[in-house]
Order: C-alpha cells, then sequence, then structure tokens
C-alpha cells in the first residue's frame, strides 16, 4: 500500500470507495454497465447546473488532452478559427493542438502571471471577423491562475462566437453555472476535482453546437460527435471503455454529493488552500502568483533561496508521507503543491509542519 497522500493536481488522492469499485470487473455492453454511463453523464449535466434539454455529456476514452482534441477536431471546421487565449502549458497545448490539426487559429498569449483581458479579447474578434470560436482554460494548472472566464464569455457571447472552455482541474471543485456562463464545450476529466481515478475525460456540450459537427473531425477515435451519437442511444461506448475507470467514477460522484455537492467541496478545497498559502508564506515560499488570482485547486511557489534542492525537499515530503509537484515554469524555479482528492486540513496541516521543520533545519 501507498504510504504517501498525493498532493497533486490529478491523479490525485481517492477514497477507499473510489479504488474498491474497481474490484469487480464489468462487461461493456450489459445493461448494468450502460446504465452506469447513463447516470454519470445526467449527473454532470446537473453538476454543471444545466437542463438536458440544452446540454449533454459526452465521455470520451483518454487522458484529458486527448478530449481536449477531440472538442477541437469535432467543434473547428475547416472555414472556422480560434482564438486560443494562453497563459501557461495547458492553454499552449490548446495552440500546439490547432497547429497539428491545421486548425486557423489565433495565438492571444499574456505572461504567466498575468490575466487575459477582456478588453484585448473584445479588440481582437472586432478587428478579426474570421475567429469562430473561442477558447481558454479555466484553471491554468502550470501556475494555479484562475482566469476570468465569466467576463471574456460576455464578449465571446456579444460577437456571438462559440465559447470552449478547458476546465480539466476545477470542474467539480469550482461551481460553474455553465448556461449562465454561455459554454459550449466545458472539458473536464475523471482524474481532478471529481476525485476519481485516470482514463477517461468528458466535455459537457450545448446540444444545439454539437449537432452541427457531424462529419466536421479530421478523425475517427476522437470525434466527439460520433461518440455522442452512439452513448446518447443508451449509454454504449463507441470503442472499448474503461469500465474500472468507469465505475470508480459512479462511486466518485456519489462520494461528491455525499460531500454536500460541489459547493462544499470548493469551501474545503479553498481552506486547503489557504492553510498550505499561509503557513509556507510565513517559512519563506513566496507565492508565483497574487492572492487574488489563485485558485483553491493549485499553488506554485518560487525557492526560498539560492541552493534549495527540490529533490531533497520533495523526499523528505515523501518520507513524511506527502507527494509535492515539480514546476512547470522555464524562468523561475518552482514547485508546486496541489490540495485536491480527498485531502482535509489536517492533512495541510501536517503538510506544513514537515515542511515548517524542514526550514528550520535547512537553512540557507
Ligand atoms: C490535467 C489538465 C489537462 C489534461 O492533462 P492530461 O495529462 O492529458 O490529463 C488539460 N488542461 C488542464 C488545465 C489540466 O489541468
Amino acid at each position: 500500500m501507498n504510504t504517501y497522500k498525493l498532493l497533486t493536481p490529478g491523479p490525485l488522492t481517492t477514497t477507499a470507495a473510489v479504488k474498491k469499485e474497481m474490484l469487480e470487473d464489468r462487461c461493456t455492453w450489459d445493461d448494468d454497465y450502460k446504465n452506469v454511463t447513463q447516470t454519470i453523464r445526467k449527473q454532470l449535466v446537473y453538476l454543471a447546473q444545466a437542463d438536458e434539454s440544452d446540454y449533454t455529456a459526452v465521455l470520451m476514452q483518454g487522458s484529458g488532452s486527448f478530449v481536449v482534441e477531440a472538442v477541437l477536431t469535432t467543434a473547428i471546421a475547416e472555414n472556422d478559427k480560434v482564438l486560443i487565449l494562453t497563459n501557461g502549458a495547458y492553454g499552449e497545448r490548446i495552440a500546439e493542438m490547432a497547429q497539428t490539426l491545421q486548425l486557423q487559429h489565433v495565438v492571444y498569449s499574456v505572461p504567466y502571471n498575468e490575466q487575459p483581458s477582456h478588453v484585448e479579447v473584445r479588440a481582437l474578434l472586432q478587428n478579426d471577423s474570421a475567429i469562430t470560436h473561442v477558447a481558454i482554460v479555466h484553471c491554468e494548472t502550470t501556475t494555479g491562475m484562475l482566469n476570468p472566464i465569466a467576463e471574456i464569455a460576455k464578449v465571446v457571447k456579444e460577437f456571438d462566437k462559440t465559447y470552449i472552455v478547458d476546465a480539466m482541474s476545477s470542474f467539480g471543485g469550482v461551481p460553474m453555472d455553465v448556461p449562465n456562463l454561455q459554454i459550449d464545450y466545458l472539458i473536464s476529466s475523471a482524474n481532478k476535482c471529481i476525485q476519481g481515478v485516470p482514463g477517461f475525460g468528458f466535455v459537457i456540450a450545448k446540444i444545439g453546437a454539437l449537432e452541427k459537427c457531424k462529419g466536421q473531425a479530421k478523425s475517427v477515435a476522437l470525434d466527439l460527435h460520433s461518440q455522442w451519437e452512439v452513448m446518447k442511444v443508451d449509454g454504449k461506448w463507441r470503442f472499448t471503455s474503461p469500465t474500472h475507470v468507469v465505475a470508480a467514477f459512479a462511486k466518485a460522484l456519489e462520494g461528491l454529493i455525499e460531500e454536500g455537492g460541489i459547493r462544499t467541496r470548493y469551501s474545503r478545497y479553498a481552506k486547503n488552500n489557504a492553510i498550505v498559502r499561509s503557513r509556507l508564506a510565513a517559512v519563506g515560499f513566496d507565492a508565483y502568483i497574487s492572492e487574488a488570482q489563485q485558485s483553491p485547486i493549485i499553488t506554485t511557489f518560487l525557492f526560498p533561496h539560492d541552493g534549495f534542492s527540490f529533490e531533497h525537499f520533495y523526499n523528505e515530503m515523501k518520507n513524511g508521507g506527502f507527494v509535492i509537484y515539480p514546476g512547470k515554469l522555464t524562468d523561475f524555479d518552482t514547485f508546486r503543491i496541489g490540495n485536491i482528492g480527498d485531502v482535509y486540513e489536517e492533512d495541510m496541516n501536517s503538510l506544513c509542519e514537515i515542511i515548517e521543520n524542514y526550514m528550520a533545519v535547512n537553512t540557507k
């Protein structure tokens, strides 16, 4: 058995109940299993605060990036053009996909410690009427930045564009009224804030938008429209589905509801995050972004002094029972601490104690 908890933004620490659900083998074409899929789809639409007459949930095999690519290739036709907002590695990955898929696209990128501005988005849309879609990352997991998706939604919809939001690391942990945010495609995956295990991702899509995408995908396996056409009938996946992962996810959704829903989970995550941010600041760890921009998901910390050894620090944390995350910035030496998953205030406090003791001994 693991002797440590994962403080990483997915895969993350899951409950015993979620893990136990995977001990059973399930048949992909049996009604019991297909009903599990249908229940998951219903619950996802409900969690998005949406109505099934307006939105649908489509599950797709693979990690989160597979599903981002599925949305891009399915939703963006040859004559369409997507505006991609980036302030971190995940936004840049969307741009890389657009490039590889040979989609018409334009990138609006801001530094990693800044948020994209709705004023700039408005100017871009005004000056380029060829743009049909806008794509943004909600929680940029690279830094922990929470991007202003509501403000930007207003501009996107004023210009009547299709809105794609990578809410991979925030959906389920941050309340989101998807219809009100006017999101056409929201993308997330099993192993983030819903607290399942890795193996598939999902899209909460506006039916009116998805309906128009038949035959557009330049991929068979990643064709989200085809996946939806098959899945919506009775919950059958087109190709082999990750049965154990799907069962575990259904259990994780039950856990989310038992906990009190997204709002309660959000409060737990926010408290976890506040503990880590404040106690680490007190022993010399500056967060890379300001508190106002900080998501309740993951925090990026700068190395406290020259000669700080992340490897040594990491191993000491691991010995203490917690696995943390390396940084992903090119210009600064950083590491990250995730606070999502089946982890609580007491876990954060024990981690902080270990870090405080570490800093008392390992001064510069
Ligand atoms: C986790 C994550 C993804 C997907 O990453 P995978 O490794 O493919 O699961 C995409 N975007 C964001 C913002 C993420 O946090």
